[in-house]
């Protein structure tokens, strides 16, 4: 029988953890964690997003400010905003929601981000430590995945674990993860991507299957290996005639299927997709820790 992976459940229980951290880091330090989100444009997603963002924020005691503009802004004004971000004592976390409009250059965006306020890990200074193994903050939708496999007592050390997907922010972060010397890492790593020759040759010989292609039901029971692992990163709307909202969210592995096989699987929704907004809640408070730490060490 697999087990269901439960992300709601599993980020309520890091909720909670960190809520008291938070509680107790206002006690000592006098300092509120602060987390900026600059959204641009009214992509209904991205809004939904946010929003859920600023409740979560709410719920764990963190000030959270949000910069809502129209797409007509310009490049520099944002940039300019960033820089007065990355000098403002209140916040600790820089988030700005991706996509930005065309006229934008999102790569400037990020890299005008202060690293010591990247809480989503965005940043090439964050992900190059990330690699080398240093410390930094971890992407949150891989490290939110490290978590889950945590939480769900699931050994990563030794494992053949084979990522379908290499975008920046999910597959190439988390095969790093993977590969760290510590206890996010020490696995085997395969990576596939739309040019690999043979996917199921690979996915079918791993101990776990990540899949972020979005694609809907991409991954199916053939390609799996009895007993694996088999976390979904993707989220797709799929029409649906008898959905309230006219489509349903559907993920890249055929769960219908696929479950039939597996020892452990997350489902979408309710998987993954939970723990990304958590482990920017943590990386938002391990960023007020760190800036603490370091008025301390100056006075
Ligand atoms: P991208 O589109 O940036 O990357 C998709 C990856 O899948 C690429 O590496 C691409 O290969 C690969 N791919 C696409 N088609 C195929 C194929 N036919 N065969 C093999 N590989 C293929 O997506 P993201 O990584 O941003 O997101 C992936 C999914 O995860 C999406 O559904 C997204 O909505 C979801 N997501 C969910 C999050 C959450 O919080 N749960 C957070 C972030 C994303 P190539 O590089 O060769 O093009």
């Amino acid at each position: 029988m697999t087990k269901i992976i439960d992300g709601k459940e599993i980020s309520k229980i890091i909720r909670a953890e960190q809520k008291e951290k938070v509680e107790l880091f206002k006690k000592n330090t006098g300092i509120t964690p602060g987390l900026a989100v600059v959204l641009v444009g009214e992509d209904p997603a991205s809004q939904a997003y946010v929003r859920s963002k600023r409740r979560a924020c709410k719920n764990m005691g963190i000030h959270s400010r949000d910069y809502n503009y129209p797409t007509t802004i310009s490049e520099l004004e944002i940039l300019k905003l960033i820089s007065e971000l990355n000098e403002d004592d209140e916040i600790h976390g820089i988030l700005v929601q991706l996509p930005l409009p065309k006229h934008i250059n999102e790569n400037k965006v990020l890299l005008t981000i202060s690293p010591d306020k990247d809480v989503d890990g965005f940043h090439p200074q964050s992900l190059g430590k990330l690699v080398i193994g240093m410390e930094t903050f971890f992407s949150c939708t891989p490290f939110g995945i490290i978590k889950l496999l945590e939480y769900s007592g699931i050994e990563i050390e030794g494992k053949h674990i084979c990522i379908v997907g290499r975008s920046n922010i999910v597959g190439k972060p988390m095969a790093n993860l993977l590969l760290r010397k510590d206890k996010t890492g020490n696995a085997t790593v395969t990576v596939c991507h739309s040019r690999t020759k043979d996917i199921t040759f690979h996915t079918k010989q791993a101990d776990i299957v990540i899949a972020a292609i979005g694609k809907p039901e991409f991954i199916t029971a053939e390609m799996i290996k009895d007993g694996a692992v088999v976390i979904d990163v993707g989220i797709n709307r799929v029409d649906n005639a008898e959905a309230e909202r006219g489509y349903i969210l559907v993920g890249d592995v055929d769960f219908k299927e696929v479950s039939k096989k597996t020892s452990f699987i997350t489902p979408v929704p309710g998987g993954v997709g939970p723990m990304t907004i958590t482990m920017l809640m943590y990386n938002t408070i391990l960023s007020a820790t760190r800036y603490a730490d370091k008025k301390r060490l100056e006075n």
